[in-house]
């Protein structure tokens, strides 16, 4: 008996890194998986479906059942396609892994339009696209669904050179968040993950320590795949190596004027008390 029998996921950007390791457990835990990946390079460009495919056969030759889709979670038509594969080939959709990354990092001052849009389309608007097209077929089977986000600390805390690909993944926070609030009457939960690991796309952090390993991100992905996390939603988990831990928002209990308004002087004076 496994967590996710007769389930179905769809992991986005599944072919290298977090990706194929959450596929994996996934499958470990009985679900049915479609491996998205258009098997690009880091920065996104290039495609190549040999990324999914491997991944696939992966998963096929341990006794898994898996297929492959090689569209782009940045285009609704793409997002709709795996839908489409997941449907065609498993009948139906129970869980989504928004996974699909790539980066572009540059200072703001040095940043150009093409590296923020792709960073943008790619993170943001393709979390959006997958989410939107999966719920709908969600709603239709009216029997709930998992929706699980890949945040970041570049865009939680901040990251030099990282404005775009930080703005994306603060934006994919604010989007879980209201997502989870509009599908709670569909008993969808969407929840984000906030990973550190070793991958092709850390690969030039030094400091990443080596048992940072991608597969110790995935056990998280997998209780938030299952019914044993069905009471949390809209919920930001950090997972750094063996270290599991929440992002939360944080409110200060403020102050307020005895005036009509606020001046700026009065402000000044009472900072601490507003920030307190
Ligand atoms: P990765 O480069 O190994 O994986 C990203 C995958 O997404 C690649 O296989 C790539 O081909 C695929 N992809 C890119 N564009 C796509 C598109 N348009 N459609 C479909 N697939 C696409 O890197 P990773 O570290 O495994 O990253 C996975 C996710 O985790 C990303 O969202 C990343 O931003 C996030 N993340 C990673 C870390 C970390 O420490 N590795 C930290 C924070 C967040």
């Amino acid at each position: 008996m496994g967590l996710l029998d007769g389930k179905v996921a769809i992991v986005t950007g599944a072919g290298g890194g977090l990706g194929r390791c959450h596929a994996l457990a996934l499958v470990g835990e009985g679900a049915k998986v479609v491996v998205n990946d258009v098997g690009g390079a880091r920065d996104g460009t290039g495609a190549d479906t040999r990324m999914a495919q491997q991944v696939v056969d992966e998963i096929r030759a341990a006794g898994g059942e898996a297929a492959a889709n090689y569209d782009s979670v940045a285009t609704l038509d793409g997002a709709a396609g795996m839908v489409q594969t997941a449907v065609g080939a498993f009948g139906r959709v129970d869980i989504v892994v928004n996974n699909a990354g790539i980066l572009r990092d540059k200072s703001i001052l040095k940043m150009e339009e093409a590296m923020w849009d792709a960073v943008i389309a790619v993170h943001l608007k393709g979390t959006f696209a997958v989410t939107q097209a999966a719920v709908r077929q969600m709603v239709e089977q009216g029997q709930g669904g998992r929706i699980i986000n890949t945040s970041s600390i570049a865009g939680l805390i901040g990251n030099f050179g990282q404005s775009n690909y930080g703005s994306a993944k603060a934006g994919i926070a604010g989007f879980t968040r209201v997502a989870a609030i509009e599908f709670a009457k569909h008993n969808i939960t969407v929840n984000a993950i906030v990973p550190l690991a070793k991958t092709r796309m850390t690969a030039e952090i030094a400091a990443m320590p080596d048992d940072f390993t991608p597969e110790k991100i995935s056990p998280l992905v997998v209780f938030l795949a299952s019914d044993l996390s069905s009471s949390l939603t809209g919920r930001l988990f950090g997972a750094q190596g063996n270290h599991y831990s929440e992002f939360r928002y944080q409110i200060s209990d403020g102050a307020d004027t005895a005036e009509n308004q606020w001046t700026p002087q009065e402000i000044a004076s009472r900072i601490r008390d507003i920030m307190r």
